[in-house]
């Protein structure tokens, strides 16, 4: 869909900002009512936080600009496939919709992995889309790991060859 290609390229362009801080370049911006209302990238190295994940602090932005934890009329759009805790939280937040663009082989929570969102729950299910701009976000995490690689020495690979080999 044309309006989510338009969303999944700002989330692209949260993920590029990663990038230069060294952060795994995972990139995510919330719209609600047809605009961005939210947009972060990964923390991790930054924040030192483990679970400062671009998608989890989209939400609890999103969740602070709308005063309200239910995010039901939003849309979440990540540049790669979500973990279990992100899903979670996307479940916590009642978010209406999910769209992503790479699948994340080790972490992802939509069928990579482990699948937390086709399968029936008792408060929430939200609706998903899959693969949006794809290529674009594989080829960003897929430079990133090169170029770790080539700083780290091979003894790094095995730790961060992640997603969308
Ligand atoms: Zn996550």
């Amino acid at each position: 869909m044309e309006l989510d290609e338009r969303f999944m390229r700002e989330a692209l362009a949260e993920a590029e900002k990663g990038f230069a801080k060294g952060e795994v370049p995972v990139g995510a911006v919330l719209v609600f009512k047809g605009e961005v209302i939210a947009r972060a990238h990964n923390l991790i190295e930054s924040l030192a936080d483990a679970t400062a994940h671009a998608e989890l602090l989209c939400i609890k932005n999103g969740s602070e600009i709308l005063s309200n934890w239910r995010l039901l009329d939003a849309t979440l759009y990540c540049t790669l496939e979500p973990c279990p805790m992100c899903a979670g939280a996307m479940i916590h937040s009642r978010l209406h919709r999910l769209v992503w663009g790479a699948p994340d082989l080790r972490c992802g929570a939509h069928g990579s992995w482990v699948n937390l969102l086709d399968i029936e729950h008792p408060i929430h299910r939200l609706q998903t889309a899959a693969g949006i701009l794809k290529e674009q976000s594989s080829q960003l995490m897929k430079d990133f790991f090169k170029i770790r690689r080539e700083e780290n020495g091979a003894s790094f690979r095995r730790a961060c060859d992640i997603a969308a080999e």
